[in-house]
């Protein structure tokens, strides 16, 4: 079994003390990840610190090319990081699994490669000319959760390196060692100490937060870690992007036709096995549609293959790990003593894996914790509705703000529905569907800032403006 390393400086870095990291779906131990002790931060914050007035001062269009040649790593290793994320993370090779999951790391690190941060000019004219500069913030560090390791760290250090600055990086406990292994292929086609990663228990996340060698965090995650995060980060003042948790609302408005939207609804509540922030969550129904709704989405669930990722037949695994498996558990447990009607799934099967059937939940309502808190799991509460108004005021009744949609044969009232909810982002007759140019962040609890496109881009920024 192999025991994995840190990476600081361009050099691997052994540690005294490790933990295993297990496969979800056989309990196996897949590999050694290293505890990073305080001293080795401070080494990987040093080398980034180092790295940084070099790496900023590189020309635009070699950071370009860098960031090309990490999408090109990323394409010439794709199977080897999709067995190892698959056999980490659990979620299979083939659906929207693994493959899927590097594919998007590279289409994410190659758009952002080509995006650019312009001088704009505010004033030129006799008077004089004034211009707005954008420029790196110095070291980011990277905070990461279990749900999509290697996508997420591409979210997050991509831009940050693409923008001048030097990072290092921390994955979940649950998930390091396909990051590790991200980060040891992207260097090699980095100068040594750009990209640094450390990793460790959740306490090693508290010291990147209060470090006072980083200029930035990028943390995604839960909204309570966040909140966290935030206040220690407070002392350092420094900035932050949070991408949080989510408890995305659909509303199937009444003119919706059930067996043409049961596809779409069925990916957008159980992709990644609904470990996915902006997957949705609630979903709202009205009356004259509900048991077409349930039926229909039943009848999809029935022929989803769930099973051991490394198996091709697959497209839903296990959940990633025992306290988010409890965490479904309760919360379907929860439903059922309070008269939810369990209409597929419900019982996990006995085994070594943490396998959960998908489960769909009828007759359940605001007000109960399978409707109100972020499932995280393969588990969808379909709410029936009487009244859009009340459909819509329940869906902004939370204080979560990911993203949200409505689904309705009129576009035109579906957009408008989507509009009135609450979200960073709002989806007509689809859920979840995200991309490299297009902004994505959370309102209210769900997060600050933005990742993706330019806008993304300029949070890996300050803006320094020069009169003349
Ligand atoms: P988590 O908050 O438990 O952990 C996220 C990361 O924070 C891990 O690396 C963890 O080690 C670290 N951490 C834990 N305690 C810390 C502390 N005190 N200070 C600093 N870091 C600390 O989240 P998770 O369970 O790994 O991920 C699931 C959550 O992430 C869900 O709520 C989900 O909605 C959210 N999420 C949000 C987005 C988004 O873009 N908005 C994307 C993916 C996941």
């Amino acid at each position: 079994m192999k025991r994995y390393e840190l990476l600081i400086d361009g050099k691997a870095v052994a540690t005294a003390d490790h933990f295993a990291v297990h496969d979800p779906a056989t309990g196996a131990v897949v590999g050694e990840c290293p505890v990073a002790t305080r001293a080795d931060l401070d080494a990987a914050v040093a080398a980034a610190r180092r790295a940084f007035p070099l790496w900023s001062a590189v020309p635009d269009a070699e950071r370009k090319a860098a960031v090309n040649r990490m999408a090109d790593v990323i394409h010439a290793h794709m199977e080897e990081l999709a067995e190892l994320l698959t056999r980490e993370q659990g979620k299979p090779l083939n659906g929207m699994g693994s493959r899927f999951e590097l594919h998007g790391a590279e289409g994410w690190a190659r758009h952002t490669a080509s995006l650019d941060l312009p001088v704009e000019v505010i004033q030129d004219d006799a008077k004089g000319r004034v211009e707005l500069h954008r420029k790196p913030l110095g070291v980011v560090g990277s905070i990461t959760p279990w749900n999509f390791p290697v996508l997420i760290a591409i979210w997050h250090v991509v831009p940050a390196i693409r923008a001048g600055n030097t990072v290092v990086i921390k994955p979940s406990p649950y998930t390091p060692l396909s990051t590790i292994r991200l980060v040891e292929l992207l260097n090699t086609v980095l100068p040594a100490g750009v990209l640094n990663v450390v990793a460790g228990r959740d306490d090693l996340g508290q010291m990147i937060s209060e470090h006072d060698g980083i200029q930035k965090l990028v943390f995604t995650g839960s909204s309570a870690t966040g909140r966290r995060v935030m206040r220690t980060a407070a002392d350092t003042l420094k900035r932050v992007t949070l991408e949080l948790g989510g408890n995305d609302a659909g509303i199937v408005l009444p003119d919706a036709d059930p067996e043409a939207i049961a596809e779409k609804l069925f990916w957008g509540a159980f992709i990644n096995n609904g470990q996915t922030c902006a997957a949705l969550k609630r979903l709202y129904v009205p009356d004259a549609l509900y048991d077409r709704v349930c039926d229909a989405l039943v009848r999809y669930a029935a022929g989803v293959a769930m099973g051991n990722g490394l198996d091709e037949a697959n497209i839903l695994g296990p959940i990633q790990n025992r306290m988010q498996f409890d965490k479904v558990t309760a919360l379907v447990e929860d439903a059922r003593t309070r008269g939810g009607r369990i209409l597929c799934g419900g019982a996990a099967p006995e085994g070594p894996g943490l396998f959960y059937p998908v489960t769909i939940v009828a007759d359940v309502t605001d007000g109960m914790r399978i409707v109100d808190e972020e499932q995280f799991g393969p588990v969808l509460p379909v709410i029936r509705y009487h009244d859009v108004e009340d459909a819509i005021a329940r869906a902004n009744a939370s204080e979560n703000g990911l993203g949200g949609s409505a689904w309705s044969a009129d576009v035109d009232r579906a957009r408008a529905v989507a509009g009135r909810l609450e979200c960073g982002t709002a989806w007509v007759n689809n859920h979840g569907a995200i991309r490299p140019d297009a902004p994505f962040g959370g309102v209210k609890a769900s997060g600050i800032g933005v990742e993706f496109g330019r806008q993304g881009l300029e949070e890996y920024t300050s803006i320094q403006v020069v009169h003349q």
